[in-house]
């Protein structure tokens, strides 16, 4: 079976061995046992392990041609049908962590399966770089790999026509081309956990003039030279009770740099090529089914959050209030309308040119648009609601101290016991506030290339010459022709 339970990730992920870096220190031993690390590991592992249950397997999982069972984020949709279970099975796995895991691997999977589908794009390099895609899917379906992914230029100098023509720039481009591969060397902006997954897929920032940074490729984690330098952990080594999410969820944001990597030829998919930059992200359905993956995750995670702000309601009976009646009724908005926007992309959808069953790209991506904008807002709702609530948070070592009765007594809702109450609270604190909660915010609004970006792409894509049409057409409509309908 090609499906791996969370034992075999853990197992393979600590034989790895990639060269991570966190607080000055060069990560060594097992990840799974680190500090920052056994968290988000674990997390993951509870992933693999859903989708080998007896009772989950068939809503996970789909039979590959060759008989075996992979997981349904590899899944080429065919039918609308195929699509509603890549949905169910998308929403399944967020549940496990409230859609707090950006990167659960059905993110890249997905990513893989596009490119797959679309893989003759890149034939027209060099059809070696076709098979090498199909290669990786097989290899990746067979034994359930995951994959981050880096995708931008490092943010020296976003000034204006600000070019890198240098002889060495920052960005990692390749230096050399040998007889065994292509040699990469500069870094790339960020990969969110970089060193924790089997592979790192490297494609390029649209909109290239310089040759040198036009490749794409796939390398594993442990590749000689690739070196992540991690953010400082938002899992503290703290009780569950404590940060529940950040000693869980924290998926490690990592800088990532090439010391002259050597990417062999059979990992490359494209290099030295601006056109195929452009064509793998326009030609290539990435767009809708990498946002139809996004935007059921964020449903559960509207959902998650909706859950906790009702619990902090009913813990201090505030439920009869009209403005926060009003505050609820806008996540129950955003929740609605983010359901509404994916069913409308799977009612619209139509098989593209590479002959996958595709949503419709206009409702996702007034979706990815709406869900960067309303995120930090219900951080702002959590905060309005909870008031001092989230600061009277005491933690698991002083409910079992001797202050207990103190605060059994005077921390106590007014549905609730104490240690009920500071668990919400603890909750609602680290989703809004704690250094875990406001990654999330910015995760929401930057991790597909942030507000304004995606506000711009919209606006210069979307079909709107109807509307146009149609409201020239009341312009032009003159007194005599109105009389005469009349
Ligand atoms: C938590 C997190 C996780 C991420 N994970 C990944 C990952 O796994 N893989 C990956 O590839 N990427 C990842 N990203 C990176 C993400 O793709 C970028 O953050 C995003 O593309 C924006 O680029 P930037 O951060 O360099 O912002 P910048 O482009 O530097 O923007 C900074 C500010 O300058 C403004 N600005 C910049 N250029 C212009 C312009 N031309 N016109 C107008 N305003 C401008 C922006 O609007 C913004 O306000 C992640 C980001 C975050 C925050």
């Amino acid at each position: 079976m090609a499906l791996i339970s969370g034992q075999q990730y853990i197992d393979r992920i600590n034989q790895l061995k990639p060269e991570i870096w966190i607080e000055g220190k060069q990560v060594t031993g097992k990840l799974s046992e680190h500090p920052a690390l056994k968290g988000i590991i674990s997390s993951k592992a509870r992933l693999y392990d859903i989708q080998v249950q007896k009772d989950m397997i068939d809503k996970m999982s789909f039979k590959t041609p060759s008989g075996e069972r992979a997981g349904l984020a590899f899944f080429p949709p065919k039918t609308k049908e195929d699509l509603e279970r890549r949905r169910i099975a998308i929403q399944e796995w967020a549940k496990s962590s409230g859609g707090l895991l950006g990167r659960s691997p059905d993110y890249l999977n997905t990513i893989l399966m596009t490119f797959m589908q679309s893989a003759e794009l890149l034939s027209s390099q060099d059809p070696k770089f076709s098979q090498n895609m199909l290669h990786l899917y097989k290899k990746a379906t067979k034994n359930d790999l995951s994959f981050t992914h880096t995708f931008v230029h490092p943010q020296v100098n976003r000034g204006p026509f600000q070019f890198d023509f240098s002889e060495d720039p920052v960005a990692a481009h390749i230096t050399k081309k040998t007889k065994d591969g292509i040699i990469i060397r500069g870094a790339r902006l960020l990969a969110t956990q970089g060193g924790l997954t089997d592979e790192i897929i490297v494609f390029p920032q649209g909109g290239l003039t310089d040759l040198r940074f036009a490749n794409g490729f796939s390398i594993p984690a442990n590749t000689p030279g690739l070196k992540f330098i991690a953010r400082e952990s938002f899992d503290y080594g703290k009780s569950h009770f404590d940060h529940p999410l950040g000693s869980r969820f924290d998926e490690l944001d990592s800088v990532v740099v090439f010391d002259d990597v050597l990417v062999p030829w059979e990992n490359i998919f494209f290099y030295e090529n601006i056109e195929l930059s452009n064509d793998i992200y326009n030609k290539s359905s990435f767009f809708q089914h990498t946002v139809h993956q996004v935007a059921n995750r964020c449903i559960v995670k509207t959902e998650f959050i909706l859950g906790t702000i009702q619990l902090m309601i009913q813990t201090i009976n505030i439920g009869g209030y009209d403005h926060v009646q009003e505050k609820v009724a806008d996540v129950i908005v955003a929740l609605e309308t983010m359901k509404a926007l994916v069913l409308s992309s799977e009612i619209q959808a139509k098989i593209d040119r590479w002959g996958t069953m595709t949503p419709a790209k206009e409702p996702l991506h007034a979706a990815l648009c709406y869900y960067a904008k309303i995120y930090p807002t219900f951080s702002d709702i959590i905060q309005k609601l909870g008031a001092s609530g989230l600061v009277s948070i005491p933690g698991e070592k002083d409910f079992d101290s001797p202050i207990r009765e103190d605060i059994d007594k005077y921390l106590q809702g007014a549905n609730s016991n104490a240690e009920d109450r500071v668990k919400i609270f603890r909750l609602a604190w680290d989703l809004s506030m704690s250094a875990f909660g406001t990654r999330q915010s910015l995760y929401e609004q930057y991790f597909f290339g942030g507000p304004l970006s995606l506000s711009k792409r919209l606006y210069l894509n979307y079909y709107r010459d109807d509307q146009l049409n149609r409201v020239k057409a009341f312009l032009s409509i003159t007194d005599e022709e109105e009389e005469t309908a009349e």
